[in-house]
């Protein structure tokens, strides 16, 4: 039977896990924390039906109270002169769910399945033999297997120290990760309940990064986001900006209080080495404007497992792995990639830049309200007309747009073999068509 260790228990790796489980491979999961510490104490947004169809489940069986819709969103720009709000409707509404019960859904389907897992061990790095992958070094010793899926985030120890040879890109680079606090705080009574309770910041205080205030019934969720690391001071300082303009916001913390750090970049071109497969944050899976990286860690799982249980009879080389990784970027990698030049366009204006474009109505509430992905021709003309008011941030934004749009074309055309010269040269012109940010 074919060994398959899975690096720590993400989301992509657990949903991988599972699907193998169940064709007949022996799967287990290393993680470092214990079973009951996993996951975040704070809610996410993904999209529900991607988990039930993994789950097996209707979404009315999901368990009661482990979720809940949030309300209406208000995208206030840098000087805070313009709101964008966007209305949902009861088709729209976004859905929440706390982390905890998501990822105990995922791991008790997993173990159904037939997965194992390690709790309290850490990973270490890969094992390494002849220059390939051959399992795990961990701090209970060095296990073997046939394949790797690496599902240890975005600072995973084995992506960042696989061999050479396999030319996967190792350490984000500046601009790449999102450093955020997020708690929920008590909320004081006497304050009427705000216009749309869940308000974005933008540039928050003239720094890259946003934050957000989310006004529930019973709490106020606060998420302080930056693109350059934060500090304790600096997250005393917002929120005592934010205690002045929201005179509800408590002092008690409810949940959460820790800092996260996010991967807001393109994914990595190769996802697959032989013996080794990413998936999720290790491979940079999110949509980089709004950092949302559940359901592309799902679908990711959901597709290397297709891959793997149909290359079964093989040793998982990089080339008989390869079809997940061009599944991914054909369905995937290039919206993230095209999302990617927007992002970081907008972060290299400078916050006055990005007033223009909300003020001049470049951005819209259509635009924010689908991360970017909307660029119908009728609707870029009028933006066209309206940013050309100020050239230089909207040619900015264009060359983002123009660049990412590149990119996003060359992901979902990757080689249709593994080749490894054919796959330099790919590598190399995506590459080529990065919008980096300045430090
Ligand atoms: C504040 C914040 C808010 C977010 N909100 C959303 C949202 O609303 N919607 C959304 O889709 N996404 C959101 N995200 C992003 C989302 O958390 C990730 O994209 C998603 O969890 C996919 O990551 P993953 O499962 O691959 O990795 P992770 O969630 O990072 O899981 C990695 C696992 O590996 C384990 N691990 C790490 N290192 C080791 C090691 N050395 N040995 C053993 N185990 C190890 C970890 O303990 C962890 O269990 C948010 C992130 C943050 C920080």
């Amino acid at each position: 039977m074919k060994r398959i260790l899975i690096a720590g228990a993400g989301h992509g790796g657990l949903a991988a896990g599972a699907l193998l489980a169940k064709r007949g491979f022996d799967v287990t999961v290393i993680e470092r924390n214990k079973r009951e510490d996993l996951g975040h104490d704070w809610e996410d947004r993904f999209t529900f039906s991607l988990l039930c169809n993994l789950l097996g489940c209707d979404e009315a069986a999901l368990p009661a109270g482990c979720w809940r819709y949030r309300g209406d969103c208000a995208f206030v720009s840098p000087a805070k002169r313009k709101r964008v709000v966007i209305r949902y409707t009861a088709k729209n509404r976004q859905r929440i769910m706390w982390r905890k019960p998501l990822i105990g859904l995922l791991l008790d389907h997993a173990q159904a399945q037939g997965v194992k897992f390690l709790f309290e061990t850490r990973v270490k790095g890969p094992a390494v033999r002849n220059g390939r992958v051959t399992g795990l070094e961990t701090d209970a010793g060095t296990l073997s297997a046939d394949l790797v899926i690496d599902a240890a985030g975005v600072f995973s120890p084995v992506r960042m120290s696989l061999p050479e040879g396999y030319g996967i890109e190792k350490e984000p680079k500046y601009g790449d990760l999102f450093y955020a606090c997020r708690a929920y705080y008590d909320r004081l009574p006497g304050h009427p309940d705000p216009e749309a309770p869940f308000e974005v910041y933008l540039y928050h205080e003239g720094e890259r990064g946003l934050s957000w205030f989310c006004t529930n019934e019973d709490s106020c969720d606060v998420l302080i986001g930056r693109t350059d690391p934060l500090t304790e001071e600096k997250i005393a300082e917002q929120l005592a900006i934010f205690r002045e303009s929201h005179p509800w916001l408590g002092q008690t913390v409810l949940h959460g209080g820790q800092m996260g750090v996010i991967p807001v970049r393109r994914p990595l071109t190769l996802l697959v080495g032989d013996g080794y497969a990413a998936v999720g944050d290790s491979a940079f899976m999110t949509t980089p404007m709004n950092g949302m990286g559940i359901d592309l860690s799902l679908q990711a799982g959901r597709l290397l497992a297709e891959t793997v249980a149909a290359k079964r009879e093989t040793d998982f080389s990089a080339a008989d792995l390869w079809d997940y990784n061009r599944a991914f970027h054909r369905l995937y990698g290039g919206d993230a990639a095209k999302n990617e030049g927007l992002k970081n366009a907008l972060l290299s204006l400078p916050p006055g830049g990005v007033d223009f474009l909300f003020e001049a109505e470049v951005i819209q509430s259509s635009d924010l309200a689908g991360a970017g992905k909307n660029t119908k021709l009728s609707a870029l003309l009028g933006k066209f007309a309206r940013g050309m008011k100020q050239p230089a941030s909207f040619f900015t934004i264009l060359g983002g747009l123009i660049k990412g749009a590149k990119a996003a074309k060359l992901y979902q055309n990757a080689p249709a073999r593994f080749d490894r010269e054919a796959i330099r040269r790919w590598s190399e012109k995506i590459a080529a068509l990065d919008v980096r940010l300045e430090q």
